[in-house]
């Protein structure tokens, strides 16, 4: 339902939080967060709104610079806390939270249980996107979201983040929507323009089938067929 990412060198937790805040008013039954700790993804989250889930994550040690953020409005699979975003593959070397669905999840799931031995830990069409990005990743995770994609129906926002590359998000959109936020010496990604108007007012909007690399310094959007697209970056000069 909502999604939030920031890459750069302040609290990514504080401004995930804040973000998901700002997008409580769409609804929603779970809410999550993956943060990109030392080289390994930590994934906290819990039923509840956002105050649950900040209760359990207000340890120090438990902040970073990169990080996704989701709340989750059910669709497939019962709202609970092992249902609830972000989603990671089999190694936890990849995580991803998704707004919307994918049609064609069961079919994908099979696939990935008969010819790679998954084992799936939740009931959602998002935990399929985890695997099916981790059965693909050979070291780039934009190449391994380019070919998730090309497998996956249905209409989506997914973040994407890997342990391998800490510095990075990959976000992609179809049919759901998607913005990136142009900070000073950081960025972000959102499924929607208020999540950022606390930090960013330059924006981004991203269109169907483009996909968004984004570091602390860069923000790269490209097509379907892989060619960079120049965006014009839009001003936010309302409130939310
Ligand atoms: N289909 C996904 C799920 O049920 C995402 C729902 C959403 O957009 O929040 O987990």
């Amino acid at each position: 339902c909502g999604i939030v990412g920031y890459v750069g060198s302040d609290s990514a937790k504080e401004k995930i939080i804040n973000g998901l805040k700002s997008l409580e008013y769409r609804g929603y039954d779970s809410a999550g967060i993956a943060l990109d700790i030392n080289g390994k993804i930590e994934v906290r989250k819990q039923v509840g709104g956002i105050s649950n889930l900040e209760k359990i994550i207000d340890d120090d040690s438990f902040d970073s610079g990169v990080g996704i953020g989701h709340t989750r409005w059910a669709t497939h699979g019962a709202p609970s806390t092992v249902n609830a975003h972000p989603h990671i593959n089999m190694d936890g070397s990849i995580a991803v939270v998704h707004n919307g669905i994918i049609e064609n999840y069961t079919e994908i799931k099979e696939r990935l249980i008969a010819e790679h031995g998954i084992e799936f830990r939740s009931e959602t069409d998002t935990e399929v996107i985890a695997q099916l990005i981790g059965v693909l990743y050979e070291g780039d995770l934009y190449e391994a979201v380019t070919k998730a994609v090309s497998q996956m129906r249905g209409a989506y926002a997914v973040a994407a983040m890997a342990a391998d590359e800490p510095d990075k998000l990959v976000a992609v959109r179809k049919d759901a929507p998607l913005i990136a936020g142009i900070g000073k010496g950081c960025n972000f990604i959102a499924s929607d323009i208020p999540a950022l108007l606390k930090y960013v007012r330059e924006i981004y909007l991203i269109e169907n089938n483009e996909t968004l690399v984004v570091t602390k310094d860069d923000i790269k959007i490209f097509d379907e067929d892989g060619n960079r697209v120049k965006r014009d970056v839009f001003h936010v000069t309302w409130d939310a």
